[in-house]
């Protein structure tokens, strides 16, 4: 089936306010709540994952800005499996508040949710076990990046603490190699419970707390590790910064992450760049700005200047003669290259006036002001601004 535009999803128009798509979502959730549609659970519940969906992507800002550009390819990459499950839905929070305020109460709600998180997709046999907790975590680090750095793209060294696998039981987690099968849940992964509510009887499936869903468990722990299978290790890798790259962008490299419980597969590692403030440069886009200080000489005479670049090179920027304070020298090509583009380096020329001058730099002023009154003569005063 042809996935929907998630606007239609909502009914909001392509510039709604975070505000109207909260109170679409709130609107929608309530009439496909799958407790309010006994006759037709299974529909409802299709439907009130798909508002879900459309809400979780169009209330966050960078998801939307993928989605309105790229449409669903651009967001698909946000979803851990590639397309949306209930694991990608990060506002249980706001449901929790709509149904609380409906009355439908907490307790209630986390059965829901817990149907929902425990408990896999449906197969034939009955209900499988999602192993939720064993693959091994994300890490997420920020990683701070001078001006210079960023336009002259550097590489990096990372490092960081991971888990890694246990040296000891090479991540099996057993002493011995002895298993034995779950007692809670028979080798299940899965138990069940059932709680009456004022709404009806509820069965929650749910992940075995005993052995995490893995229906077996280890006779003889690993002293090592605990019996997790896993330890502390030190991690360094080189990351060679692209040209350009600006604040809050970040690279997901794969596998570079904590290794899971008992041998399983490794997380990721989310490196998130920080721009650090440069001193002398502004940085708009690709493009950068310096502030040039000259003296009246230097504007009306001209000058040549040396400017130390951010990679080390001297540039000579050439201030030319009858040069005005708030003009704009632009350097083509001389700015942060990205995706082999050059932005420019624009300097921004300011008159320094000097307020308490010496005598003799006074004295020569006032002869200017001599040359100044036949200027006057030929240029009016007050101008209308263009
Ligand atoms: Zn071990
Ligand atoms: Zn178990």
């Amino acid at each position: 089936m042809a996935k929907r535009d998630y606007y239609e999803v909502l009914g909001v128009p392509r510039d709604a306010s975070p505000e109207d798509i909260k109170k679409a979502y709130r609107k929608l959730a309530v009439k496909y709540h799958p407790d309010r549609n006994p006759d037709n659970k299974k529909e409802a519940e299709e439907k009130f994952k798909e508002v879900s969906e459309a809400y979780e992507v169009l209330i966050d800002p960078e998801k939307r800005r993928l989605y309105d550009t790229y449409g669903h390819e651009g967001v698909r990459t946000r979803f851990q499996q590639g397309d949306f499950t209930w694991r990608d839905f990060s506002h249980f929070d706001d449901l929790r508040d709509i149904f609380k305020d409906l009355g439908f109460g907490f307790d209630f709600f986390d059965d829901f949710i817990g149907n929902f998180f425990g408990v896999g997709p449906r197969s034939r046999g009955g209900y499988r076990a999602q192993k939720v907790r064993l693959k091994g975590e994300d890490i997420r680090i920020t990683l701070p990046l001078t001006l210079e750095e960023i336009y002259r793209g550097d590489t990096k060294k990372i490092k960081f603490k991971r888990f890694g696998t246990c040296p000891v039981c090479h991540g099996a987690g057993s002493a011995d190699g002895k298993a034995e099968t779950c007692p809670v849940c028979k080798g299940t992964g899965v138990v069940r419970e059932v709680s009456t509510t004022f709404f009806g009887q509820f069965i929650r499936e749910g992940v075995c707390s005993r052995c995490n869903g893995e229906g077996r468990i280890i006779v003889n722990p690993c002293t090592n590790c605990s019996g997790t299978g896993r330890v502390y290790e030190e991690r360094e890798l080189e990351f060679r910064v692209p040209k350009g790259i600006r604040e809050g962008e970040y690279f997901i490299l794969k596998g570079e992450g904590h290794v899971g419980e008992r041998g399983s597969e490794r997380g990721n590692l989310v490196i998130v760049i920080s721009e650090k403030p440069h001193k002398v440069f502004l940085r708009d886009n690709e493009n950068l700005h310096v502030i040039v200080n000259v003296g009246y000489s230097e504007a009306v005479l001209g000058t040549e200047l040396d400017f130390p670049h951010l990679d080390g090179r001297v540039l000579r920027v050439r201030i030319p003669p009858g040069t005005k304070p708030g003009e704009v020298l632009k350097m083509k090509g001389y700015g942060l290259e990205r995706n082999g583009y050059r932005g420019d380096l624009h300097f921004h020329v300011k008159l320094i006036v000097p307020e308490r001058p010496s005598r003799e730099y006074r004295e020569m002023v006032e002869k200017m002001q001599m040359e100044e009154k036949s200027i006057f003569n030929k240029t009016d005063r007050f101008v209308k601004p263009s």
